[in-house]
């Protein structure tokens, strides 16, 4: 009888998702290329067994490419409907052993779940749907306590601004909109209204655009800010401290 979840095929160069975190927190693009584990089980190797997540909504297996605050970033195929919890273990848990704050589940584009959801969740689509996210690539981003939401939110913000063509005046002008405000509050010049505004952009962006990188670059924004909002409103009143810093100083 196989063991559940055997390593194999190590050798197989997988290219993992190249989005790193650097030492402030922030959200850095690495461009490193990674060697992969292709993982499976019992499951994948029966193919009679492969739908057994089915009933919840997914068939097969899914390329899932675990990076950011995880021990053993990597591509890692597994049955689709699996608990996160499962999928972080295999990506080698939490690195350094810290708590887990958020996970982008699908991509960088789809809306961000607190941790306490996350940990609830099968990696399936219809789950992540319906908690209000979606499984996408299956390129799940991991983020400890040490993360400071509004510069991760920038990150992915000036990723948009960059790869928007300019053909449609909503995603033209506001991903550059949303890059400039969030790099306002994080300079110390932010106001609150400044977040609700940000709010306001995503949603006139989102559902106005042809392609779908308008939406792309609004699900953040808005799921950030959702389950985030207190982030915001400490770095504003405290002219562009993170609360994650002056928590962790505290704590020193
Ligand atoms: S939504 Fe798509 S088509 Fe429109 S400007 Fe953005 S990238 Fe171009």
């Amino acid at each position: 009888m196989r063991p559940q979840l055997i390593s194999i095929l190590v050798a197989n160069l997988l290219v993992a998702s190249p989005l790193a975190f650097a030492e402030d927190g922030d959200l850095q693009w690495s461009g490193s290329v990674t060697a992969g584990a292709r993982y499976v089980d019992d499951k994948v190797d029966d193919p009679s067994k492969l739908n057994e997540y089915r009933e919840l909504g997914s068939g097969g297996t899914g390329i899932f490419s675990v990076s950011g605050h995880v021990e053993k970033p990597g591509n890692y195929e597994l049955p689709l409907g699996l608990p996160f919890p499962e999928l972080l273990a295999v990506a080698g848990g939490m690195r350094g052993g810290r708590k887990l704050k958020a996970v982008i589940p699908g991509g960088s584009s789809c809306p961000v779940v607190p941790a306490e959801k996350m940990m609830t969740l099968t990696m399936d689509f219809d789950t992540v749907k319906a908690a209000g996210s979606g499984l996408g690539t299956c390129a799940t981003i991991v983020m400890d306590e040490t993360t400071c939401m509004v510069k991760t939110l920038r990150r992915l913000a000036r990723f948009y601004h960059a790869e928007s063509c300019g053909q449609c005046t909503p995603c033209r002008e506001g991903t550059g909109w949303l890059h400039r405000v969030l790099t306002r509050i994080i300079d110390g010049n932010g106001t609150k209204a400044d977040i609700d505004m940000l709010v306001d952009v995503a949603n006139k962006i989102e559902g106005h655009t042809i392609c779908a990188l308008g939406d792309a670059a609004a699900w953040p924004v808005q799921s950030f800010i959702k389950h985030f909002r207190h982030e915001f409103e400490y770095m504003v009143e405290h002219k562009g401290r993170s609360i994650v810093d002056d928590l962790e100083s505290q704590a020193a």
